[in-house]
């Protein structure tokens, strides 16, 4: 679910691409980190708890000179706990063979427990309490000679997900890398080979990459990388070139990724829109859901999975679509929508929503909607990633990578996403051309209406300041600014570790109004949408239990200003786009109080980029 980085050269030490490797995947949010080296008497093998600044500073230490220029093969990984604690003992790499194999993983063993009892009984001796531990001695124990065989050999008994690397001193010009669930690519330089998790942590050293299929095994050696399935089969695979480079992945003079994101959401929404409108058509082009009118017109329902921010775009997507397109729409969180016999069909068109393509839940709600026949498309930002190559098709995000554990420009291009997607549905329905040409012109000024809600930084790190000892907020908002509303809490959760709840602005009443007081902010969203007289209704009923309100209200509404006990003006938008201008005020809201509550931005406690375990 974190981190792994491998490194193979004839000649360049590996110890340093390794950690700065691990540096480039520290924003996903890790508990201890490690590596192994290939010495020519034997592994070397260093393990941390904490960050990987601790881990150089202990290679600094206990690595010796000779044997830093001498181990050009490695092993490093960045651990997120799953079973066991955060402890040296439970950190990667995990060690085989009388401390001869070294193998550092991503994901769940799940039936680690048998694995683990099997080789007790044969002897082995297992020093953590990781479901890793069993992959490194099941695969010393089928090592007859021939590493990779016995890498297939014990995947073919795991149930469950990996990504893994391993190395071994009985075989030390080798490295086995595979994957099933959890991502593994291999750059390819003209020297040496990385492999990583992640892309981010390759392109400092080449552009030219090979992203492994689930079941693929491969063998790397400093000329070459062969490629098996899980029963030993060759299989091939083409080397691609990444289309963004380094400087995407620095902060380019932001404090944090998160603020650098938060700005970037102009640029980045202008690549979403890009060559997807149609002014004269008054619709969207969107060529990769690759779906005739036909197919279109024969939906009847449509199902929108998501979890985290991914499941909040896709609670603005049932509005968008029953609005623009007639369509039932319902939001489900993928876990859930996954284990609760989901009834969908061949007449359902199910969509689901991933930054980086590789949410467990969410993968595995695709894979059960595609077994039942519905039409699946996944809406990701990371090229390549499973979720789109199993949907198939799908609208690519375009947004850049995205560092920061908490997602924005990710939500603000999901949104901007299913807009085109509702807007190309509406129009094959009930849509009038001039609509659609109404909703492109809309489309087209999101990146403007951003950058103007940015230029109220100020303003809203001013009102962040009067409440950033909150220790409690409420967020509400209604009809499309209600999943902004839960949006908005949850990055406060996330960041700021603020206990907040989002509430539908008419439901507070029904209960969580006994919590209200003048120690409970309550963020009202109130852009100048239809409904907003009703929120400014409920607003009142929050002042009086003295809670104190910021609203988010449209520039010159000096009604709701004066409802307010703070307000941060937004520029004026249409229903459809309201939410992408609330959120964005809400990302900075959350953002100034975790800054101000000396909160690590980039990397919140307890958390993970890309969840890839169910
Ligand atoms: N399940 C493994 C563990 O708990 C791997 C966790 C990870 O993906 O970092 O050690």
């Amino acid at each position: 679910m974190c981190g792994i980085v491998g490194f193979m050269s004839r000649n360049t030490p590996a110890a340093g691409p390794l950690v700065s490797g691990l540096h480039r995947l520290e924003y996903r949010g890790y508990d201890s980190a490690g590596v192994a080296l290939v010495a020519p008497d034997g592994l070397r093998v260093y393990k941390q708890t904490g960050k990987v600044a601790e881990l150089d500073a202990l290679l600094k230490r206990e690595l010796s000179e000779e044997d830093r220029r001498r181990c050009t093969i490695g092993i490093a990984h960045t651990r997120w706990a799953t079973h066991g604690l955060p402890t040296r003992e439970n950190a990667h790499p995990h060690l085989a063979g009388g401390g001869t194999l070294a193998l550092v993983h991503n994901g769940i063993v799940e039936n680690y427990a048998s694995l683990r009892a099997g080789l007790e009984k044969r002897g082995v001796q297992f020093v953590s309490q990781t479901d890793t531990e069993v992959l490194a001695h099941l695969v010393a124990h089928y090592d007859q000679g021939d590493l990779l065989a016995a890498t297939c050999k014990a995947l073919r008994r795991v149930e469950g997900t990996y990504g893994i690397a391993l190395v071994s001193a009985k075989h030390p010009g080798e490295m086995i890398v595979a994957r099933k669930g959890s991502p593994l690519v291999i750059g390819v330089g003209e020297s040496d080979i990385v492999v990583a998790s992640d892309v981010s942590a390759i392109v400092a050293f080449t552009r030219q990459v090979i992203y492994l299929k689930d079941g693929d095994v491969a063998r790397i050696t400093p000329g070459s990388v062969d490629i098996h399935s899980l029963d030993n089969a060759p299989v091939s695979r083409e080397v691609q070139e990444v289309d963004w480079d380094i400087g995407a992945i620095e902060k380019g003079g932001y404090e944090h990724f998160m603020l650098k994101e938060i700005f970037e959401q102009p640029d980045a929404l202008r690549n979403t829109i890009r060559g997807r409108l149609d002014p004269t058509g008054g619709t969207a082009i969107l060529s990769g859901l690759n779906l005739s009118p036909r197919e279109l017109a024969a939906i009847r329902r449509l199902v929108i999975i998501g979890c985290g921010t991914s499941l909040h775009a896709g609670m603005v997507g049932k509005y968008l679509f029953e609005d623009l397109a007639d369509i039932p729409a319902s939001p489900e969180q993928a876990a859930e929508f996954r284990y609760c016999n989901p009834i969908v069909g061949p007449d359902d068109w199910v969509i689901a929503l991933s930054q980086s393509g590789e949410t467990a839940d969410t993968l595995a709600a695709v894979r059960e909607s595609i077994r039942k026949g519905a039409l699946v498309s996944g809406l990701c930002n990371v090229v390549g990633s499973t979720i789109a190559r199993e949907a198939g098709r799908g609208v690519y995000l375009h947004a850049g990578p995205e560092i920061s554990v908490a997602s924005t420009k990710a939500f603000t291009a999901q949104v901007t996403a299913l807009l085109m997607t509702a807007l190309k549905l509406g129009r094959t329905r009930r849509l009038s051309r001039e609509e659609g040409i109404r909703l492109v012109a809309e489309i087209m000024r999101i990146p403007d209406l951003i950058s103007a809600v940015l230029e109220r930084n100020d303003a809203i790190a001013r009102a962040a300041e009067k409440h950033a000892n909150a220790n409690d907020m409420f967020f509400i908002g209604r009809g499309i600014l209600y999943p902004t509303a839960l949006e908005g809490a949850l990055k406060i959760k996330e960041i700021a570790y603020v206990h907040a709840e989002g509430y539908q602005a008419a439901e507070l009443k029904h209960g969580p109004i006994a919590l209200l007081c003048p120690k409970t902010p309550v963020v009202a969203l109130l852009a100048d949408i239809p409904g907003k007289e009703k929120t400014l209704g409920n607003v009142q009923e929050c002042r009086a239990r003295r809670a104190p309100v910021i609203g988010l209200v449209t520039e010159g509404d000096s009604e709701a200003a004066a409802a307010v006990d703070d307000a941060i003006t937004l520029p004026p938008t249409s229903r459809e786009l309201a939410p992408i201008v609330s959120v964005v005020a809400l990302q900075l809201f959350a953002y100034h109080v975790a800054r101000l509550r000396g909160c690590e931005i980039d990397q919140p406690r307890n958390l993970a980029k890309s969840v890839t375990v169910e």
